[in-house]
Protein backbone atom coordinates (compact mmCIF):
# COMPACT_ATOMS: atom_id res chain seq x y z
CA UNK A 1 0.00 0.00 0.00
CA UNK A 2 1.10 3.05 -0.69
CA UNK A 3 1.65 5.52 2.31
CA UNK A 4 0.13 3.08 4.55
CA UNK A 5 -1.26 4.22 7.72
CA UNK A 6 0.68 3.63 11.15
CA UNK A 7 -1.38 2.07 13.79
CA UNK A 8 -0.56 -0.04 17.07
CA UNK A 9 -3.05 -2.94 17.13
CA UNK A 10 -2.99 -2.76 20.55
CA UNK A 11 -5.52 -0.11 20.37
CA UNK A 12 -8.01 -2.29 17.92
CA UNK A 13 -9.80 -5.67 18.13
CA UNK A 14 -8.77 -7.01 14.60
CA UNK A 15 -6.28 -4.75 11.99
CA UNK A 16 -5.69 -5.34 8.27
CA UNK A 17 -4.69 -3.66 4.85
CA UNK A 18 -7.90 -3.43 3.96
CA UNK A 19 -11.34 -3.31 5.36
CA UNK A 20 -14.64 -4.21 2.97
CA UNK A 21 -17.88 -3.36 4.24
CA UNK A 22 -20.53 -5.55 2.69
CA UNK A 23 -20.79 -8.97 1.32
CA UNK A 24 -22.36 -8.43 -2.23
CA UNK A 25 -21.23 -8.99 -5.88
CA UNK A 26 -18.81 -5.90 -5.44
CA UNK A 27 -17.25 -6.50 -1.83
CA UNK A 28 -17.17 -9.98 -2.39
CA UNK A 29 -15.00 -8.80 -5.96
CA UNK A 30 -12.72 -6.19 -3.95
CA UNK A 31 -12.13 -8.73 -1.57
CA UNK A 32 -11.16 -10.98 -4.17
CA UNK A 33 -8.78 -8.93 -6.20
CA UNK A 34 -7.58 -7.62 -2.20
CA UNK A 35 -6.11 -10.79 -1.98
CA UNK A 36 -5.03 -11.63 -4.93
CA UNK A 37 -2.77 -8.65 -4.67
CA UNK A 38 -1.10 -9.88 -1.37
CA UNK A 39 -3.28 -7.53 1.12
CA UNK A 40 -4.29 -8.59 4.45
CA UNK A 41 -8.25 -8.02 4.03
CA UNK A 42 -11.40 -8.26 6.27
CA UNK A 43 -14.98 -8.05 4.83
CA UNK A 44 -17.22 -7.50 7.61
CA UNK A 45 -21.00 -8.36 6.50
CA UNK A 46 -24.87 -6.90 8.67
CA UNK A 47 -26.09 -9.68 7.91
CA UNK A 48 -25.19 -12.94 5.63
CA UNK A 49 -23.05 -12.75 2.66
CA UNK A 50 -25.58 -12.20 -0.86
CA UNK A 51 -28.52 -11.04 1.86
CA UNK A 52 -28.48 -7.77 -0.37
CA UNK A 53 -29.45 -7.22 -3.83
CA UNK A 54 -26.94 -9.59 -4.86
CA UNK A 55 -28.75 -12.59 -3.55
CA UNK A 56 -31.24 -12.12 -6.05
CA UNK A 57 -32.72 -14.12 -9.31
CA UNK A 58 -32.01 -12.56 -12.28
CA UNK A 59 -28.70 -12.20 -12.99
CA UNK A 60 -28.50 -10.61 -16.77
CA UNK A 61 -25.57 -9.27 -17.97
CA UNK A 62 -26.85 -6.91 -20.57
CA UNK A 63 -24.75 -4.39 -22.66
CA UNK A 64 -25.16 -0.61 -22.98
CA UNK A 65 -27.03 0.33 -26.34
CA UNK A 66 -24.09 -0.17 -29.24
CA UNK A 67 -24.34 3.71 -30.53
CA UNK A 68 -23.24 6.72 -28.97
CA UNK A 69 -20.30 4.88 -27.64
CA UNK A 70 -18.65 6.58 -24.49
CA UNK A 71 -15.63 5.43 -22.16
CA UNK A 72 -18.78 3.89 -19.79
CA UNK A 73 -19.77 1.85 -22.36
CA UNK A 74 -16.53 0.74 -23.63
CA UNK A 75 -15.98 -0.32 -20.06
CA UNK A 76 -18.48 -2.80 -19.51
CA UNK A 77 -17.96 -3.65 -23.01
CA UNK A 78 -14.09 -4.89 -21.86
CA UNK A 79 -16.03 -6.24 -18.71
CA UNK A 80 -18.60 -8.60 -20.11
CA UNK A 81 -16.14 -10.04 -22.50
CA UNK A 82 -13.57 -10.35 -19.75
CA UNK A 83 -15.95 -11.91 -17.65
CA UNK A 84 -16.13 -15.82 -18.64
CA UNK A 85 -12.28 -16.60 -18.57
CA UNK A 86 -11.99 -14.93 -14.67
CA UNK A 87 -15.84 -17.33 -14.35
CA UNK A 88 -14.02 -20.42 -15.60
CA UNK A 89 -11.02 -19.73 -13.15
CA UNK A 90 -13.59 -19.17 -10.04
CA UNK A 91 -15.04 -22.24 -10.64
CA UNK A 92 -11.82 -24.14 -11.35
CA UNK A 93 -10.48 -23.30 -7.70
CA UNK A 94 -13.39 -23.81 -6.24
CA UNK A 95 -15.19 -26.62 -7.65
CA UNK A 96 -18.58 -24.72 -7.98
CA UNK A 97 -20.50 -23.79 -10.85
CA UNK A 98 -21.53 -20.17 -11.38
CA UNK A 99 -24.68 -20.50 -13.85
CA UNK A 100 -22.73 -18.37 -16.23
CA UNK A 101 -23.68 -18.80 -19.98
CA UNK A 102 -23.67 -16.06 -23.38
CA UNK A 103 -26.79 -17.04 -24.23
CA UNK A 104 -27.25 -13.75 -26.10
CA UNK A 105 -30.62 -12.05 -25.79
CA UNK A 106 -33.71 -11.59 -28.41
CA UNK A 107 -35.68 -8.07 -28.23
CA UNK A 108 -38.94 -8.24 -30.27
CA UNK A 109 -39.32 -4.70 -32.54
CA UNK A 110 -43.08 -4.05 -32.34
CA UNK A 111 -43.05 -0.46 -33.43
CA UNK A 112 -41.70 1.48 -36.43
CA UNK A 113 -39.33 3.49 -35.12
CA UNK A 114 -37.45 0.71 -32.64
CA UNK A 115 -37.35 -1.18 -36.01
CA UNK A 116 -35.31 2.16 -37.87
CA UNK A 117 -33.00 2.55 -34.66
CA UNK A 118 -31.93 -1.11 -34.80
CA UNK A 119 -30.97 -0.98 -38.05
CA UNK A 120 -28.31 1.94 -36.94
CA UNK A 121 -27.88 -0.30 -34.25
CA UNK A 122 -26.48 -2.69 -35.60
CA UNK A 123 -24.08 -0.75 -37.66
CA UNK A 124 -22.59 0.53 -34.55
CA UNK A 125 -22.58 -2.45 -32.81
CA UNK A 126 -20.41 -3.40 -35.49
CA UNK A 127 -17.91 -1.02 -35.18
CA UNK A 128 -18.07 -0.37 -31.51
CA UNK A 129 -18.06 -4.08 -30.69
CA UNK A 130 -15.90 -5.05 -33.32
CA UNK A 131 -17.86 -7.50 -34.82
CA UNK A 132 -15.63 -9.16 -37.47
CA UNK A 133 -12.90 -9.33 -35.05
CA UNK A 134 -14.70 -10.75 -31.60
CA UNK A 135 -17.92 -12.10 -33.75
CA UNK A 136 -20.87 -9.96 -30.92
CA UNK A 137 -23.08 -8.88 -33.33
CA UNK A 138 -26.73 -6.73 -32.78
CA UNK A 139 -28.50 -8.49 -35.47
CA UNK A 140 -32.14 -8.19 -36.89
CA UNK A 141 -33.85 -10.87 -37.97
CA UNK A 142 -37.43 -12.37 -38.81
CA UNK A 143 -37.46 -15.44 -36.71
CA UNK A 144 -36.36 -16.37 -32.86
CA UNK A 145 -34.08 -19.96 -33.07
CA UNK A 146 -37.33 -21.40 -31.49
CA UNK A 147 -40.67 -20.77 -32.56
CA UNK A 148 -42.87 -18.94 -29.58
CA UNK A 149 -39.59 -17.81 -27.96
CA UNK A 150 -40.76 -15.04 -28.04
CA UNK A 151 -44.13 -15.65 -28.85
CA UNK A 152 -45.08 -14.32 -33.04
CA UNK A 153 -47.59 -11.50 -31.81
CA UNK A 154 -45.07 -9.89 -30.03
CA UNK A 155 -42.25 -9.36 -32.81
CA UNK A 156 -44.41 -8.08 -35.89
CA UNK A 157 -41.33 -6.57 -37.73
CA UNK A 158 -38.76 -9.18 -36.20
CA UNK A 159 -36.47 -8.90 -33.59
CA UNK A 160 -33.28 -7.93 -32.62
CA UNK A 161 -30.50 -11.36 -31.72
CA UNK A 162 -27.75 -9.57 -29.04
CA UNK A 163 -24.88 -11.94 -28.99
CA UNK A 164 -23.03 -10.42 -26.40
CA UNK A 165 -25.58 -10.78 -23.45
CA UNK A 166 -24.98 -13.10 -21.23
CA UNK A 167 -26.47 -14.58 -17.87
CA UNK A 168 -25.32 -15.55 -14.77
CA UNK A 169 -26.77 -17.27 -11.52
CA UNK A 170 -26.66 -14.76 -8.79
CA UNK A 171 -27.10 -17.03 -5.46
CA UNK A 172 -24.36 -19.84 -7.32
CA UNK A 173 -21.70 -17.30 -8.49
CA UNK A 174 -21.98 -15.59 -4.93
CA UNK A 175 -21.04 -18.91 -3.52
CA UNK A 176 -18.66 -19.65 -5.48
CA UNK A 177 -16.87 -16.11 -5.44
CA UNK A 178 -16.87 -16.38 -1.37
CA UNK A 179 -15.42 -20.01 -1.34
CA UNK A 180 -13.05 -18.60 -3.76
CA UNK A 181 -11.55 -15.93 -0.87
CA UNK A 182 -12.66 -18.18 2.01
CA UNK A 183 -9.02 -19.43 3.14
CA UNK A 184 -7.67 -15.87 2.19
CA UNK A 185 -10.02 -13.20 3.35
CA UNK A 186 -11.44 -12.88 7.07
CA UNK A 187 -15.32 -12.75 6.29
CA UNK A 188 -16.93 -11.23 9.65
CA UNK A 189 -20.99 -12.16 9.39
CA UNK A 190 -23.27 -10.94 11.22
CA UNK A 191 -21.28 -7.47 12.44
CA UNK A 192 -22.23 -4.08 10.59
CA UNK A 193 -19.75 -1.01 10.09
CA UNK A 194 -21.23 1.66 12.59
CA UNK A 195 -18.64 4.56 11.86
CA UNK A 196 -14.74 4.77 11.63
CA UNK A 197 -12.07 8.16 12.42
CA UNK A 198 -8.87 7.91 12.08
CA UNK A 199 -8.65 4.55 10.04
CA UNK A 200 -10.72 2.58 12.64
CA UNK A 201 -13.98 1.41 12.34
CA UNK A 202 -16.11 0.38 14.89
CA UNK A 203 -18.60 -2.57 14.47
CA UNK A 204 -22.20 -3.11 15.80
CA UNK A 205 -20.60 -5.95 17.65
CA UNK A 206 -18.40 -3.53 19.71
CA UNK A 207 -15.28 -4.78 17.46
CA UNK A 208 -12.76 -1.95 16.54
CA UNK A 209 -10.83 -3.02 13.39
CA UNK A 210 -7.80 -0.61 12.40
CA UNK A 211 -7.69 -0.68 8.28
CA UNK A 212 -5.36 0.86 6.06
CA UNK A 213 -7.95 1.56 3.82
CA UNK A 214 -11.54 1.03 4.39
CA UNK A 215 -13.85 0.37 1.28
CA UNK A 216 -17.64 1.25 1.48
CA UNK A 217 -19.63 -1.64 -0.71
CA UNK A 218 -22.51 -1.79 1.30
CA UNK A 219 -25.34 -1.07 -1.40
CA UNK A 220 -27.92 0.70 -0.96
CA UNK A 221 -26.42 1.58 2.44
CA UNK A 222 -23.77 2.82 1.61
CA UNK A 223 -25.86 6.67 0.83
CA UNK A 224 -26.54 7.08 4.68
CA UNK A 225 -22.87 5.92 5.55
CA UNK A 226 -21.83 8.83 3.47
CA UNK A 227 -24.16 11.14 4.92
CA UNK A 228 -22.45 10.36 8.01
CA UNK A 229 -19.12 10.58 7.23
CA UNK A 230 -19.49 14.18 4.60
CA UNK A 231 -22.47 15.25 5.85
CA UNK A 232 -25.76 15.88 3.81
CA UNK A 233 -28.50 13.91 3.73
CA UNK A 234 -28.54 9.72 2.38
CA UNK A 235 -30.52 10.58 -0.59
CA UNK A 236 -28.00 13.77 -1.61
CA UNK A 237 -25.86 10.29 -2.33
CA UNK A 238 -28.21 8.04 -3.94
CA UNK A 239 -31.27 6.60 -3.51
CA UNK A 240 -32.70 2.67 -2.94
CA UNK A 241 -34.70 1.22 -6.52
CA UNK A 242 -36.76 -1.51 -5.23
CA UNK A 243 -36.93 -4.43 -8.07
CA UNK A 244 -39.52 -7.66 -7.69
CA UNK A 245 -38.29 -10.83 -9.42
CA UNK A 246 -39.92 -14.59 -9.48
CA UNK A 247 -38.44 -17.85 -10.48
CA UNK A 248 -40.65 -20.49 -12.09
CA UNK A 249 -39.84 -24.20 -13.19
CA UNK A 250 -39.60 -25.04 -16.24
CA UNK A 251 -37.83 -27.87 -17.95
CA UNK A 252 -36.89 -25.60 -21.34
CA UNK A 253 -33.52 -26.08 -23.11
CA UNK A 254 -30.77 -23.89 -21.14
CA UNK A 255 -29.02 -22.73 -24.04
CA UNK A 256 -32.17 -20.76 -25.16
CA UNK A 257 -31.35 -16.48 -25.66
CA UNK A 258 -33.09 -14.39 -22.85
CA UNK A 259 -35.53 -12.56 -23.91
CA UNK A 260 -35.88 -8.56 -23.23
CA UNK A 261 -39.38 -6.99 -23.78
CA UNK A 262 -40.20 -3.47 -22.78
CA UNK A 263 -38.46 -3.77 -19.19
CA UNK A 264 -39.27 -7.18 -19.00
CA UNK A 265 -36.58 -10.24 -18.69
CA UNK A 266 -37.01 -14.30 -19.05
CA UNK A 267 -34.00 -16.02 -18.25
CA UNK A 268 -33.48 -19.48 -18.79
CA UNK A 269 -31.59 -20.84 -15.75
CA UNK A 270 -29.28 -24.48 -15.33
CA UNK A 271 -31.82 -26.85 -13.40
CA UNK A 272 -35.14 -26.03 -14.84
CA UNK A 273 -35.54 -22.67 -13.61
CA UNK A 274 -36.58 -19.50 -15.38
CA UNK A 275 -36.25 -16.04 -13.88
CA UNK A 276 -38.61 -13.70 -14.80
CA UNK A 277 -38.37 -10.03 -13.41
CA UNK A 278 -38.69 -7.20 -12.94
CA UNK A 279 -40.19 -3.80 -11.28
CA UNK A 280 -38.38 -0.60 -11.02
CA UNK A 281 -39.66 1.12 -7.94
CA UNK A 282 -38.69 4.29 -6.94
CA UNK A 283 -41.55 4.43 -3.89
CA UNK A 284 -42.65 1.45 -1.81
CA UNK A 285 -43.32 0.99 1.43
CA UNK A 286 -42.56 -2.90 1.92
CA UNK A 287 -39.01 -3.01 0.47
CA UNK A 288 -38.41 -6.61 0.94
CA UNK A 289 -42.03 -8.33 -0.10
CA UNK A 290 -43.42 -8.70 -3.14
CA UNK A 291 -47.14 -7.64 -4.28
CA UNK A 292 -49.30 -7.76 -7.21
CA UNK A 293 -46.45 -5.00 -9.16
CA UNK A 294 -45.17 -8.82 -9.52
CA UNK A 295 -47.83 -10.41 -10.97
CA UNK A 296 -47.79 -8.00 -13.63
CA UNK A 297 -44.79 -9.00 -14.68
CA UNK A 298 -45.63 -12.57 -14.60
CA UNK A 299 -48.69 -11.77 -16.56
CA UNK A 300 -46.20 -9.70 -19.15
CA UNK A 301 -43.57 -12.57 -19.09
CA UNK A 302 -46.10 -15.57 -19.84
CA UNK A 303 -47.94 -13.81 -22.66
CA UNK A 304 -44.20 -13.12 -24.15
CA UNK A 305 -43.16 -16.59 -23.51
CA UNK A 306 -46.11 -18.93 -23.78
CA UNK A 307 -43.46 -21.72 -22.75
CA UNK A 308 -43.95 -20.69 -19.48
CA UNK A 309 -47.22 -20.09 -18.93
CA UNK A 310 -48.17 -22.82 -17.07
CA UNK A 311 -45.07 -22.94 -15.13
CA UNK A 312 -45.12 -22.68 -11.54
CA UNK A 313 -43.62 -20.13 -9.34
CA UNK A 314 -41.22 -21.61 -7.01
CA UNK A 315 -39.79 -18.32 -5.64
CA UNK A 316 -41.06 -14.52 -5.43
CA UNK A 317 -38.33 -12.07 -4.39
CA UNK A 318 -37.60 -8.45 -3.86
CA UNK A 319 -34.60 -6.09 -2.93
CA UNK A 320 -33.21 -3.04 -2.92
CA UNK A 321 -30.56 -1.70 -5.88
CA UNK A 322 -28.33 1.12 -5.23
CA UNK A 323 -28.66 3.81 -7.63
CA UNK A 324 -26.05 6.58 -6.97
CA UNK A 325 -26.95 10.34 -7.67
CA UNK A 326 -25.30 10.29 -10.78
CA UNK A 327 -26.86 7.65 -12.21
CA UNK A 328 -23.68 5.40 -12.70
CA UNK A 329 -21.33 3.27 -10.14
CA UNK A 330 -19.78 5.35 -7.84
CA UNK A 331 -16.45 4.75 -7.16
CA UNK A 332 -13.36 7.04 -5.56
CA UNK A 333 -11.97 7.68 -2.09
CA UNK A 334 -14.03 10.03 -0.30
CA UNK A 335 -12.79 14.24 0.59
CA UNK A 336 -10.91 14.73 3.93
CA UNK A 337 -11.22 10.67 4.38
CA UNK A 338 -8.45 9.64 1.84
CA UNK A 339 -8.40 6.28 3.56
CA UNK A 340 -12.18 5.56 2.88
CA UNK A 341 -13.40 4.40 -0.59
CA UNK A 342 -16.24 4.05 -1.91
CA UNK A 343 -17.87 1.27 -4.32
CA UNK A 344 -21.59 1.33 -4.87
CA UNK A 345 -24.60 2.17 -7.41
CA UNK A 346 -23.92 0.22 -10.22
CA UNK A 347 -27.65 -0.36 -10.33
CA UNK A 348 -28.90 -2.86 -13.16
CA UNK A 349 -25.84 -3.46 -14.33
CA UNK A 350 -23.09 -4.82 -11.58
CA UNK A 351 -22.98 -7.78 -12.29
CA UNK A 352 -21.59 -7.43 -15.05
CA UNK A 353 -18.91 -5.00 -14.22
CA UNK A 354 -18.53 -6.05 -10.25
CA UNK A 355 -14.83 -7.91 -11.67
CA UNK A 356 -13.56 -4.74 -13.76
CA UNK A 357 -15.06 -2.24 -10.99
CA UNK A 358 -13.26 -4.15 -8.03
CA UNK A 359 -9.99 -4.22 -9.79
CA UNK A 360 -10.35 -0.21 -10.27
CA UNK A 361 -11.00 -0.10 -6.58
CA UNK A 362 -8.06 -1.84 -5.33
CA UNK A 363 -6.21 -0.08 -7.64
CA UNK A 364 -6.99 3.28 -5.89
CA UNK A 365 -6.24 1.55 -2.65
CA UNK A 366 -2.86 0.89 -3.63
CA UNK A 367 -1.94 3.99 -4.96
CA UNK A 368 -2.24 3.51 -8.44
CA UNK A 369 -4.67 5.37 -11.09
CA UNK A 370 -7.45 3.02 -12.16
CA UNK A 371 -8.61 3.60 -15.55
CA UNK A 372 -12.40 4.58 -14.79
CA UNK A 373 -14.93 6.20 -16.28
CA UNK A 374 -14.87 9.98 -15.69
CA UNK A 375 -18.52 9.43 -14.79
CA UNK A 376 -17.91 6.64 -12.24
CA UNK A 377 -15.81 8.90 -10.25
CA UNK A 378 -17.21 10.28 -6.50
CA UNK A 379 -16.26 13.44 -7.91
CA UNK A 380 -18.35 13.55 -10.91
CA UNK A 381 -21.47 12.70 -8.30
CA UNK A 382 -20.99 15.36 -5.90
CA UNK A 383 -21.60 17.72 -8.78
CA UNK A 384 -24.88 15.70 -9.77
CA UNK A 385 -25.94 16.08 -5.79
CA UNK A 386 -28.84 19.01 -4.96
C1 LIG B 1 -35.15 -7.48 -8.71
C2 LIG B 1 -33.73 -7.14 -9.09
C3 LIG B 1 -33.22 -7.63 -10.27
C4 LIG B 1 -31.91 -7.32 -10.66
N1 LIG B 1 -31.43 -7.85 -11.80
C5 LIG B 1 -30.13 -7.60 -12.16
C6 LIG B 1 -29.59 -8.20 -13.31
O1 LIG B 1 -30.27 -8.97 -13.98
N2 LIG B 1 -28.30 -7.92 -13.64
C7 LIG B 1 -27.53 -7.07 -12.88
O2 LIG B 1 -26.36 -6.84 -13.22
N3 LIG B 1 -28.05 -6.48 -11.79
C8 LIG B 1 -29.30 -6.73 -11.41
N4 LIG B 1 -29.84 -6.15 -10.30
C9 LIG B 1 -29.01 -5.18 -9.56
C10 LIG B 1 -27.96 -5.88 -8.74
O3 LIG B 1 -28.58 -6.91 -8.00
C11 LIG B 1 -27.29 -4.87 -7.82
O4 LIG B 1 -26.84 -3.75 -8.55
C12 LIG B 1 -26.08 -5.52 -7.15
O5 LIG B 1 -26.45 -6.72 -6.52
C13 LIG B 1 -25.45 -4.57 -6.15
O6 LIG B 1 -24.39 -5.25 -5.55
P1 LIG B 1 -23.66 -4.65 -4.31
O7 LIG B 1 -22.62 -5.63 -3.89
O8 LIG B 1 -23.23 -3.26 -4.63
O9 LIG B 1 -24.82 -4.50 -3.21
P2 LIG B 1 -25.56 -5.61 -2.34
O10 LIG B 1 -25.67 -6.89 -3.03
O11 LIG B 1 -26.82 -4.99 -1.84
O12 LIG B 1 -24.56 -5.85 -1.15
C14 LIG B 1 -24.38 -4.95 -0.10
C15 LIG B 1 -24.16 -5.74 1.18
O13 LIG B 1 -23.78 -4.84 2.21
C16 LIG B 1 -24.38 -5.26 3.40
N5 LIG B 1 -24.40 -4.10 4.31
C17 LIG B 1 -25.25 -3.04 4.29
N6 LIG B 1 -24.95 -2.18 5.27
C18 LIG B 1 -23.88 -2.68 5.92
C19 LIG B 1 -23.11 -2.25 7.03
N7 LIG B 1 -23.39 -1.09 7.68
N8 LIG B 1 -22.09 -3.02 7.45
C20 LIG B 1 -21.79 -4.21 6.81
N9 LIG B 1 -22.49 -4.66 5.77
C21 LIG B 1 -23.52 -3.91 5.31
C22 LIG B 1 -25.74 -5.76 2.99
O14 LIG B 1 -26.29 -6.65 3.95
C23 LIG B 1 -25.42 -6.44 1.66
O15 LIG B 1 -25.17 -7.82 1.81
C24 LIG B 1 -31.12 -6.46 -9.85
C25 LIG B 1 -31.62 -5.99 -8.64
C26 LIG B 1 -32.92 -6.32 -8.26
C27 LIG B 1 -33.44 -5.81 -6.95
Amino acid sequence: MTAPRTYSPRTADLSCDLLVVGGGVFGLWIARHAALRGLDTILIEKDRVGSGASGGLLGALIPHLPERWDAKKKFQFEALTSLPDLVRAIEEETGLDCGYRRCGRLMPLWKESFADIAVKQTAAARQNWSTPETGFAWDIVERPPLDGWPAADAMPLGLVVDTLAARIDPRSYLAALRRSIESRVRIIESEAFEACADGVVETSGGKRIMAGRTVLSAGYETFPILGQLLGGEAASYGRPVKGQAALLAAELDDDLPLVFHDGTYVIVHDGGRVAVGSTSEQRFDAPFSTDAALDTVLDKARRLCPAIAGAPVIERWAGLRPRAVGRNPMIGALPDHPDVIVATGGFKITFGIAHKMAECVIDLATGGTPDLPESFRFAAHLKDRK
